[in-house]
């Protein structure tokens, strides 16, 4: 994929617009990688579609080159394709951490009683539940459905420990560190704190029943079961009602799969959605099965009628096409995805995170980690002949610092790909875009001349009142005024530096 995506660069040299024939070769090239991953056909064509419809005749932007560009855009339509922002149930979108959900808060808003579905785009807002108020109107319940094998019981464990859990860190990232870890949008999830009920409604093996209480137990979550003698339906209504005397606000209910779709599963699952009304009916499906989960969601949810999918084994060998097929084959949202065996292995899906991981697939990530670093050689180019004109000043550093931010996020894209997270540092480069931030918010509170001419700032009389007047416009104090000014300084400096050692400019650069 890189070579056809440096084709894209070549054709494209000078030019200031992506044509059809300078994007052909990588058009090629990504439909190819999307169907070796096992994409849909018909998703990867309208992909692909998308992605030229955004790229052709763009300009490109400036500091920006044209691999980054399409990388951007297939990104784009990748996370259109899977849903946008997170998607998860439940309606509450304070997202303070403060925990306890309550009740009077999700009356007022008329919606405490279904758990809803909300997409939002990005930030992602923390996967979060309504909380239905015990022995109101009766607990929430959701029914997991799926095929022999694709995860559902231990789904439900997992779902189950998932809403009970107090502490959420579990749910961050993996590889990142506390600090990272405690600034995650993960982080910021309510407690959830609900009661769950698990419900063992998979009577055809006796087994099954036994691996739910044991999940159970090693959860501290009880299991309601009445062995294999009783109807799937019956033992759910029982469920539910004993949820409703017991104080439960939450039955997640495990029922039996079969190893293909048949029209007696599908009754069964029928007559079980009739007895409990689920808020939440989610086919569990194997992600291994690549594109093939797309029309079996399609096809549960013409016969049952699903609310949306759980994603299981995505630490496994899955080559994405599942993930990205589904929403698009189907229109059902995939809302977790199972990374693990482990009952914690849960995690909200999201649409963001799964895109930079089909990005990372073949050579996309490499490339665009060489095209952030072809970035900063322009930019050090630019720099240099600045230097050398020695008119350096805050417009340029502005235009520079946006290219770091710009590189920041590509790095952002990579933290995400399996085996990279742990090689970049999260914390740091928050701390980078944060001080950018600082930067940008105090160049634009300066005069158009004081970004020309920096001396103002620096060596000036006026230097103090002037540095003082921008911090208070800028909203910052004059402590971070006075760090940015030497921050500045050293970068003039060391670029002055650089340049005549680089022999270019200045009117040392002949001895060098
Ligand atoms: P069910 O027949 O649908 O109830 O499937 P089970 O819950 O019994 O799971 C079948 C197998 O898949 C078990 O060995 C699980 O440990 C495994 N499994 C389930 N979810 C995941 C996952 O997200 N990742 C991995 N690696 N294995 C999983
Ligand atoms: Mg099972």
């Amino acid at each position: 994929l890189s070579s056809a995506l440096t084709e894209v660069a070549r054709n494209f040299g000078g030019k200031q617009r992506m044509t059809e024939t300078s994007i052909q070769p990588a058009l090629k090239s990504v439909r190819r990688a999307l169907l070796d991953a096992d994409v849909n056909l018909d998703v990867a064509t309208a992909l692909i579609d998308g992605v030229r419809r955004r790229s052709l005749g763009r300009e490109v932007m400036k500091g920006v080159t044209a691999e980054q560009q399409f990388v951007k855009a297939m990104y784009d339509e990748l996370l259109d394709m899977m849903g946008g922002g997170v998607v998860a149930m439940g309606d509450d979108d304070d997202d303070d951490d403060d925990g306890n959900f309550d009740d009077a808060a999700a009356g007022g808003r008329g919606k405490r009683n279904k758990m809803k579905m909300s997409t939002s785009s990005l930030p992602p807002p923390a996967a979060t539940l309504a909380y239905r108020g015990p022995n109101e109107v009766g607990p929430s319940v959701i029914l997991l459905a799926g095929l022999q094998g694709a995860g559902k019981t231990t789904a439900a464990g997992k779902l189950a420990l998932y809403l009970k859990e107090r502490e959420v860190d579990s749910y961050a990232v993996s590889g990142m560190s506390d600090d990272e870890r405690s600034n995650t949008l993960a982080s910021r999830l309510p407690k959830r704190n609900r009661r769950v009920l698990l419900c063992a409604a998979d009577v055809y093996r006796p087994a099954a029943i036994e691996q739910l209480e044991i999940l159970g137990r090693s959860i501290d979550v009880d299991v309601f079961s009445l062995g294999t003698d009783v109807d799937p339906a019956e033992i759910a209504r029982l469920a539910v009602e004993k949820a409703r005397a017991g104080g439960y606000d939450t039955v997640v209910v495990d029922t039996a799969g079969r190893q293909v779709v048949d029209e007696e599963l599908m009754e069964e699952l029928r007559r079980v959605k009739r007895a409990v009304k689920p808020d939440e009916t989610l086919l569990v499906v194997d992600a291994m099965t690549g594109q093939a989960a797309a029309s079996l969601t399609a096809a549960f949810d013409s016969a049952v009628g699903i609310t949306g999918a759980i994603l299981t084994k995505l630490d496994g060998d899955s080559r994405g096409g599942a993930a990205v097929s589904i929403r698009g084959v189907s229109g059902k949202p995939i809302k977790f995805v199972g990374v693990g065996e482990r009952t914690q292995d849960l995690e909200p899906f999201y649409p963001d995170r799964m895109a930079s991981r089909i990005l990372g697939m073949g050579d996309v990530i490499s490339l665009v980690e060489k095209a952030s670093m072809e970035v900063s050689d322009a930019d050090a180019a630019r720099m240099q002949e600045k230097m050398a004109k020695a008119e350096f000043d805050f417009d340029d550093f502005m235009t520079q610092s946006r290219l770091v931010s710009s590189m920041g996020s590509m790095a952002g894209v990579a933290k995400m790909l399996p085996g990279l997270g742990n090689m970049i540092d999260n914390s740091q480069l928050r701390m980078v875009e944060k001080r950018i931030k600082r930067s940008e918010a105090m160049i634009c509170s300066m005069t158009k001349k004081e970004r020309a001419n920096p001396d103002l700032l620096l060596t000036d009389r006026s230097a103090r009142s002037r540095v003082m007047r921008i911090t208070k416009g800028s909203g910052l104090s004059f402590e971070d005024g006075v760090a940015f000014m030497s921050e500045f300084q050293k970068m003039r400096t060391m670029i002055s530096r650089m340049s005549k050692q680089a022999g270019i400019g200045g009117p040392d650069g002949a001895e060098a």
